[in-house]
């Protein structure tokens, strides 16, 4: 697709029928055409959703009912548990566990991430696979050049494409794709009447991130590769952490004190959050986590800089 279409009405055919497309909220063709491409390359049926944040309310509330207990892996996206939370009101519980083993007993979905963020885990998915709920995998940090979730059980997957998948930080955006077609079609209909609608202009962006995905995931995933040697034989670094694969790890440093000064020092580096970006960003979760993560915990979201320049940046302020 060379350009995008904004526009919100679709005329009726010549019997006076809605055509495939006839408002917006129901779905646009540039919408549409962002979620082929993505449910071809994630091997399901994939809708977008305002933020990788709204894909996670949309799909929760449309699978699930008050009393309803989500099993959320523990050291996750910060934020998930925290939306989570927001939803209590509602009635919707959730439980943390350690994903690398079996989900707790008595849940109604379980929610895992691959690798999780910071903490770098991956789930057991033969485990969670044979468990009788619903799993959703929030594959953010993997992307699909990484790992295909549904082949390995998952009935959901997750994705903010704010981050890999957008991939230039200039597009808000969320994905969940669904192995099975009439579950897809059930959260569709849920979208499109709760008006939880992505809009055409970042699903255009996202056409154009995915056009380069592989190579930057390729080469992010050298970078890193690069990097974690070279942290792990420093002596101001005690832990190390990377799944293998990606362009995203964390590291700690001594207290919060030497990570403001590495954060704060960077040059070539941006101290700023989010992750998945053309770009290396570079913060100390504390500030948003507190007490879940080391005060000297930074996490790294590698770009496509040259590795031993950004050696160059960090190595000083170690
Ligand atoms: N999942 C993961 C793993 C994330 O890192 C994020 C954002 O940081 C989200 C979900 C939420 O996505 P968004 O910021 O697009 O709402």
């Amino acid at each position: 697709m060379e350009a995008v279409d904004r526009s919100t009405i679709w005329p009726y055919d010549e019997r006076g029928e809605p055509r495939e497309f006839f408002y917006a909220r129901y779905g646009s063709p540039t919408v549409a055409e962002a979620e082929a491409r993505l449910g071809e390359l994630d091997g399901g049926t994939a809708l977008l959703f305002p933020s990788g944040s709204g894909a996670t309310t949309a799909l929760v509330l449309a699978m699930l009912k008050p009393g309803d207990t989500i099993a959320l892996a523990a050291g996750c996206y910060f934020g998930t548990s925290v939306t989570f939370q927001t939803l209590e009101r509602w009635g919707l519980r959730y439980v943390e566990f350690d994903q690398t083993g079996p989900p707790p007993e008595g849940v109604q979905l379980v929610w895992l991430e691959s690798p999780s963020n910071p903490f770098l885990t991956m789930p057991d998915f033969a485990a969670a696979a044979a468990y009788p709920a619903p799993v959703v995998v929030d594959s953010t940090a993997a992307t699909p050049i990484h790992l295909r979730p549904l082949e390995h059980g998952a009935d959901f997957v997750l994705h903010s494409a704010t981050k890999y998948l957008g991939g230039h930080d200039d597009v808000l955006l969320g994905a969940v794709v669904c192995r099975d077609p009439e579950t897809a079609s059930q959260l569709k209909t849920f979208r499109s009447t709760t008006g939880i609608v992505a809009a055409p202009d970042p699903a255009f962006l996202l056409l154009r991130g995915l056009k380069t995905l592989r190579v930057r995931v390729e080469r992010q995933t050298a970078s890193a590769r690069a990097l974690v040697p070279l942290l792990e034989a420093h002596p101001a670094v005690s832990v190390v952490r990377y799944a293998g694969f990606g362009g995203l790890l964390s590291f700690d440093v001594a207290d919060a004190e030497a990570a403001l000064r590495v954060e704060t020092g960077v040059r070539l580096i941006t101290n700023a959050t989010s992750l998945g970006g053309t770009h290396t960003l570079i913060e100390a979760r504390a500030r948003w986590e507190g007490d879940r993560v080391p005060e000297g915990l930074l996490r790294l979201s590698v770009g496509l800089e040259d590795p031993d320049e950004l050696w160059a940046d960090l190595e000083p302020l170690l």
